[in-house]
């Protein structure tokens, strides 16, 4: 039986010349959990070229939606960013991870820190109400290098408060905090030197990260997930793994070569 679905190309938005979000058709029988990750690609020369890619919708939707890099001589994305409405994308049946609300322990704050694409996965996670009802506060921290790369703003500060079904949850539960690297902005540094100096908590009118109250989730670079697990370990939180359930999970958004 074969391994991949093969789904109908419904959308494309470029929203730079370094990302772009695909939208597709969903067969009906991919099952997967919000924050999950599958493997996503074309056909070159007759065989599959694919990569690992976190689902950017959210599982009860109809259609299914990533959110791309456009790396230059990236042997899929820089055939993928030509992509046109009505074209075939491939895309795995056996969606994964470790990116799941549920496999941290209870907590009150649930903060997903993701850097570029690294939001991919916690824009699945933000439409999920069950997260609202489990978290009182679900704090998404996007770092990005420029202004331009803070995409789906829209989305996050408006439409979602406007669901009929958890808008409430969101506009009462949901704190959006960009930042930048490079570019001016309100928010400027690295995340780890936003929560080292204490400025992303008095930012959002939070106390300081306490064991039995934050849990966090980490999608980004190998560099920021290192620097990031490092400085929660150094505050005694700990990776869930294995099973065993801690405050924290994690998920490469790319590997490094
Ligand atoms: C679990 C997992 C989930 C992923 N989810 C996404 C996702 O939702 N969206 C996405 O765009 N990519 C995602 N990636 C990366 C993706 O698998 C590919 O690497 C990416 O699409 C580029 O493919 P490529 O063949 O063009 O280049 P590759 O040969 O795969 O990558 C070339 C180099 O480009 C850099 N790079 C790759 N991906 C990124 C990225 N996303 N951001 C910054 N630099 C990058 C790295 O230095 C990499 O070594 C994910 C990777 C993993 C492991």
């Amino acid at each position: 039986m074969a391994q991949t679905h093969t789904e109908k190309v419904i959308e494309v938005h470029h929203w730079s010349d370094t990302l772009f979000t695909i939208k597709t058709t969903r067969d009906p029988n991919l099952r997967f959990r919000n924050g999950e990750f599958t493997m996503v690609g074309v056909e070159v020369d007759g065989k599959p070229l694919m990569r690992a890619y976190s689902i950017a919708s959210s599982n009860y939707e109809d259609h299914l939606e990533f959110y791309s890099i456009k790396v230059q001589d990236g042997p899929l994305t820089s055939q993928l960013q030509h992509i046109q409405i009505g074209d075939q994308l491939l895309v795995s049946k056996k969606p994964t991870g470790s990116l799941l609300w549920d496999h941290v322990k209870p907590g009150k704050h649930l903060y997903l820190l993701g850097t570029g694409t690294g939001l991919a996965p916690f824009l699945s996670i933000i439409k999920d109400p069950d997260v609202y009802e489990n978290f009182e506060k679900v704090i998404l921290v996007h770092g990005c290098r420029r202004v331009e790369e803070l995409t789906y703003q829209t989305l996050i500060t408006k439409e979602l408060g406007e669901n009929e079904y958890f808008g409430n949850m969101v506009k009462d539960k949901l704190i959006y905090y960009p930042a930048t690297t490079r570019d001016n902005f309100i928010t400027q540094g690295r995340i780890t030197t936003l929560i080292e100096t204490g400025r992303m908590t008095s930012d959002i009118g939070l106390p300081d990260f306490k064991i039995e109250d934050d849990r966090f989730m980490l999608c980004g670079s190998p560099a920021m997930l290192s620097s990031i697990s490092e400085l929660l370990n150094s505050k005694g939180f700990k990776e869930t793994r294995k099973g065993e359930f801690n405050e924290y999970v994690v998920e490469r958004s790319f590997v490094a070569t």
